[in-house]
């Protein structure tokens, strides 16, 4: 059984192949045979495409090409063509899984793709503009290159989507709950595979646990896990909310946003960009967007970079505890993505204030390739690093769809 799982996005497209006949315990990731990408930043009228196979062929072309469809079907070339090969033909693919940012109210798990579900996924376009519309691209474009494959959507909220009405509603005008202006939440195929590993790595059973996951990448997340579902979530209505990020800036009093509007004439546009892209630690630091360099910066001296870092380790904490607060209880703390799998200093500080609980860290946790607790042995709480596996956990999802 082979899956190809893709991640389309606006400025790039992500995708691999796993081979599930060589999978012995599907609870560890495989690495997949075939992994490909391309990046539409990279020139003007260009994309850069790279392939790489799990036997270590690489391949790296620009092509003039601007149309997205063409890039994909000259991506997927590199499966049956040249040193990348790793298929017969494109018809040796069973069944492919998307990454969809949004599904709504509508989808509280994955789904096998129809024509309600691009219809859906179309008509959620006004709550996720950067990412839905390059999503069903994606779609279109492995409908028109493989024909009637099945296709399964796994989307970012479908996590979320059983939140309680309190957690997932927003205190403004009580109409906003009929136009969908609600708390959703993301990184939700991430918070659940890291809660299952959790759970595989406690041998517990995940709908007896209470968890925190703390999704710590470019864009930040924390989720509660109760009887195996997220209860609360620190991003919201957009992945803007909630914890300072890599160049967004989270939770900003909304007061800050009428201010700019009225006063500096701020458009929506502007905003956008002053929130997404220049806000956060790249926004706070003038460093960079990326912890490593902050970190970097702070231990030379910089006084922003410190602000930063200190700024960034405050409001992880905070939320920490209003999740802790939602949840009445904690089994374990578990930190994955980029910053979250790597960072001891992280680790650190973020656990300090909750040593009142009777959590306790290693005297020296360090990062490891295998999934770790790193809990000192008579904490109360184990604190996991699990290596996020979005990938894999997609294509784990169409597989059982199909
Ligand atoms: P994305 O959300 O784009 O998938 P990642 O999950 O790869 O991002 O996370 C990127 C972040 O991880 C960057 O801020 C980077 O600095 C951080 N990171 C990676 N390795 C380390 C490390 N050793 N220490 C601190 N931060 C790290």
């Amino acid at each position: 059984m082979k899956i190809l799982v893709l991640n389309a996005g606006s400025s790039s497209h992500k995708s691999c192949l796993f081979d599930l006949t060589q999978v012995s315990n599907p609870s560890l990731a495989p690495s997949p045979i075939w992994r490909a990408a391309l990046d539409w930043t990279h020139a003007e009228g260009q994309v850069e495409l790279s392939a790489e196979t799990e036997s270590g062929a690489r391949l790296k072309q620009s092509l003039p090409i601007t149309d997205k469809a063409e890039g994909i079907a000259d991506m997927l070339k590199t499966l049956v063509e040249g040193e990348t090969q790793v298929l017969a033909s494109l018809g040796d693919i069973d069944g492919v899984g998307h990454r969809v940012v949004h599904g709504g109210r509508d989808y509280v798990d994955s789904v096998r793709i129809d024509s309600d579900v691009k219809a859906a996924i179309q008509r959620l376009i006004p709550l996720a503009p950067a990412h839905n519309p390059a999503n069903l691209q994606g779609i279109e474009a492995m409908e028109a290159i493989l024909g009637d494959v099945p296709q399964v959507a796994v989307f970012d909220t479908a996590f979320h989507a059983r939140m309680p009405a309190a957690a997932a509603t927003y205190p403004g005008p009580y109409d906003w709950i009929d136009q969908g202006i609600q708390r959703y939440g993301f990184h939700g195929t991430s918070h659940r595979y890291v809660a299952q590993r959790a759970a595989s790595l406690l041998g517990r059973d995940l709908t007896e646990l209470k968890l925190i996951t703390c999704h710590l990448g470019n864009g930040c997340s924390l989720a509660a896990i109760k009887n195996g579902h997220s209860i609360d979530t620190t991003m919201g209505f957009t992945p803007l909310d909630g914890l300072m990020m890599g160049s967004r800036s989270g939770s900003v009093d909304p007061g800050i946003l009428i201010h700019l509007i009225r006063k500096e004439g701020y458009s929506g546009d502007a905003l956008d960009q002053l929130l997404n892209k220049a806000s956060g630690l790249k926004g706070i630091s003038g460093v960079s967007n990326d912890l490593r360099l902050v970190i970097e910066a702070m231990e030379q001296g910089n006084d922003r970079a410190k602000l930063a870092v200190a700024m960034f380790l405050h409001r992880l904490r905070r939320e920490i505890g209003s999740m802790l607060a939602s949840l009445g209880g904690l089994d374990a703390l578990v930190f994955t993505a980029g910053i979250g799998e790597n960072s001891a200093l992280i680790w650190q500080k973020a656990c300090e204030p909750f040593a009142f609980l009777g959590l306790k860290l290693q005297d020296s946790p360090t990062r490891s390739a295998a999934d770790q607790d790193i809990a000192a042995p008579d904490s109360t709480i184990r604190v996991l690093v699990i290596h996020t596996q979005e990938e894999w956990a997609i294509a784990q999802a169409c597989l059982t769809l199909i």
